[in-house]
């Protein structure tokens, strides 16, 4: 996948946004889907899209939707950090494949970090099981400001 090509709409966010594909959301609005990476890198792995930009990447997202998503990354980074205390964490944004970009919808990853554990490489992390995602979301979510 090029930096540059239409949006597809059957991308597994957009399957997920249309409620095609199942997922464990932390938060949403009108604008905003916060939920769990079910390859997560690390605990607490979470994905923020847009549900209204058809962006794939950060060259193609309106600076409002953008602004939307930075901000709802803010907020739930500070309920990550509530609830799972971290020592640190990533904040990730891949771009075309060349940019270690998998799913094109654009995404914000939020990656909790722990000084003595292993960050799993990205695209190489197992599958998490749907319970032990759901525990997450439900501390995240109940540390939300
Ligand atoms: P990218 O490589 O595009 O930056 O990130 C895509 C992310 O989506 C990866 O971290 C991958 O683990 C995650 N992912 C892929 N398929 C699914 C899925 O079906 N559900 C969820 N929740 N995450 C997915």
């Amino acid at each position: 996948m090029t930096l540059k090509a239409p949006y597809d709409p059957d991308n597994i966010f957009a399957r997920i946004l249309r409620g095609e594909i199942p997922s464990v959301k932390v938060w949403e609005d009108d604008h905003i889907l916060a939920f769990m990476d079910v390859f997560p890198q690390s605990e607490g792995h979470v994905l923020l899209i847009s549900k209204i930009s058809t962006a794939r990447t950060l060259l193609e997202i309106e600076p409002d939707a953008l602004a939307r998503l930075t901000e709802a990354t803010r907020r739930t980074a500070r309920a990550v950090d509530k609830a799972l205390q971290p020592d640190g964490f990533q904040i990730m944004q891949f771009n075309g494949e060349a940019g270690g970009q998998t799913v094109f919808h654009l995404h914000f990853h939020i990656v909790p970090r722990w000084t003595d554990r292993q960050m799993k490489g990205h695209g190489h992390a197992p599958m998490a099981d749907a319970e032990t995602l759901r525990a997450l979301a439900d501390r995240i979510a109940a540390a939300l400001d």
